[in-house]
């Protein structure tokens, strides 16, 4: 496997988790990231599987959200539990997903989670301030399928 093939690096998955940190101090919501080789199905019914096989709907506020990447495939998708589903439209991860995108298209892959994990941040940050109390209720560490 040469260098080209490594979707990220050590290092760029120690700053990934690290953008996950900072965009849970903003907001109660809870951030993932999963990554795998490919999905047979479409990018975001595979999303919503994975979000139930990490068991991301044990969150109080039901606002945990998956951002879901297939690398072979070049697919992503976005998927956020139902409190926040309850709260507002399909069209609020859109900027967010803009954003990935763009790096995505330009091979930056490390840059397209990160601005994306901090965009989603953001974002969740008018529905679900940060709490006093707050509890880091999913991990923030990589999901990894097959590779
Ligand atoms: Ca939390
Ligand atoms: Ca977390």
């Amino acid at each position: 496997m040469s260098t080209k093939d490594i979707f990220l690096t050590k290092e760029e998955e120690a700053e990934v988790v690290e953008a996950i940190q900072m965009a849970e101090k903003n907001t109660s919501g809870e951030i993932r990231v999963h990554i795998e080789k490919e999905t047979s199905i479409a990018p975001m019914e595979r999303a919503v599987e994975v979000f139930h096989l990490l068991q991301m709907e044990h969150t109080k506020e039901r606002n945990g959200v998956l951002i879901y990447v297939a690398t072979q495939s070049k697919q992503f998708a976005i998927c956020g539990d139902q409190g926040i589903h309850e709260k507002v439209t399909n069209s609020f991860w859109d900027a967010t997903k803009e954003v990935m995108l763009s790096h995505f298209k330009n091979g930056n892959n490390k840059q397209a989670l990160v601005d994306g994990i901090l965009k989603a941040g953001e974002q969740l940050k008018n529905y679900f301030p940060f709490q006093e109390d707050d509890t880091d209720e999913l991990s923030n560490e990589l999901s990894k399928g097959e590779l």
